[in-house]
Parts: C-alpha cells; sequence; structure tokens
C-alpha cells in the first residue's frame, strides 16, 4: 500500500438497489451489497463480483463439491448466482471478461432478468457494464465509460487498470485522462 498513489477520492453517497439499467435494447438490474434489501424482484440470473455475496447465497456447488459458506447468515438468495472470483482492486484477464459478458449477452438475448452487483457498485461492477455496452453498442472504451457514467451511476469504473482492461477488452485506444479521470475518478496505481 505505501507504494500506492491516491489522489482524491471523494466519498460515493449514492446507492444501487435493483437499479435497471439501459443497454441499447436490454436492460441489467444493479445491486450494490452494501444496499442489499428484501423483498427482491424476479430476477433469473444474478452475476456477483465480489466474495461477500456469498453469505446470502443458497449452498453452490462448484465441480459437484459444495462450498462451505458462513452458516450465521441468511440464505437469502435463491436465485441462479455466479460467484465471479474478482478481487477489489483487481482485474479480470481478457479471457475472465470474455466469458462473463457473452454469457451475459446470452442471458439478455434468452430474455432472462440479469442482475449484477459487487460491493459499492462502481468498480468492478462499471467495469463489466463499460464492457457490455462496449460490445453490445459497438463504443470505444472512452464512450463506453461515459455512457455507463451517463446511464448508472456517475461513479462507475474507478481505476486505471479497470480502464485499460475495458480498452483492451474493446480493442480500443487507452482512454485519455481528460475524457475519463473526472473529479469522480477514483484514482489508484
Ligand atoms: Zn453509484
Amino acid at each position: 500500500m505505501d507504494n500506492m498513489r491516491k489522489i482524491e477520492v471523494p466519498f460515493p453517497s449514492c446507492s444501487h438497489l435493483y437499479d435497471e439499467v439501459p443497454i441499447g435494447k436490454y436492460k441489467i438490474l444493479v445491486t450494490a451489497y452494501n444496499d442489499f434489501d428484501l423483498p427482491r424482484p424476479k430476477i433469473n440470473q444474478s452475476y456477483f463480483l465480489s466474495s461477500e455475496w456469498i453469505n446470502f447465497l443458497q449452498p453452490i456447488e462448484v465441480f459437484g463439491k459444495p462450498i462451505d459458506t458462513v452458516s450465521s447468515y441468511p440464505r437469502l438468495i435463491s436465485n441462479p448466482a455466479i460467484m465471479v472470483h474478482w478481487p477489489d482492486y483487481g482485474v479480470l484477464t481478457y479471457k475472465q471478461i470474455d466469458w462473463l459478458v457473452n454469457k451475459i449477452i446470452v442471458d439478455l438475448e434468452c430474455g432472462l432478468v440479469v442482475e449484477t452487483g459487487c460491493t459499492e457498485g462502481h468498480g468492478r461492477t462499471g467495469t463489466l457494464l463499460a464492457c457490455l455496452a462496449g460490445k453490445l453498442l459497438g463504443l470505444s472504451a472512452t464512450e463506453a465509460i461515459q455512457h455507463i457514467r451517463k446511464v448508472y451511476c456517475m461513479f462507475a469504473v474507478e481505476k486505471e487498470s479497470q480502464i485499460e482492461l475495458i480498452a483492451e477488452y474493446l480493442q480500443s485506444p487507452i482512454p485519455s485522462p481528460a475524457d475519463v479521470h473526472t473529479h469522480e475518478f477514483r484514482y489508484y496505481r
């Protein structure tokens, strides 16, 4: 942490609970773990990007072996959910984000109600939404990030490495700081 440069971190004061985020002709629900509440709307498939969510899921199996989750939490989420191992302040590989985006697009094309979320719903969630929007709408990385900040939340996409992943995924030039390093951008190296 010592060599991490941190510049201007206004803490987001927003909350995200089953927010409907339009992406082209589709929409995807976003729920932040910190804002999670019941009752839940009808959801066919969730993609949770932070490990905290596992506390609220029904027991799940990976390759036939049940994951032993913390038993003291109520298992409040019963719809199908995929836990994505995406550490906070980390990024997925190209192959991982490609799998995730394509899986979600297939779900949306099938008419499923899809939900995603991480802890606050900004960094990891914003990165996934930008990749989805870029692919579905044919946007550059700059356009995709700006689009998601407009239709979802101004705090979406938090880190330089997340911006770089979006650019790599969309085979697009890395956005110029003037276009994406806005006052709400939380800048870590
Ligand atoms: Zn927000």
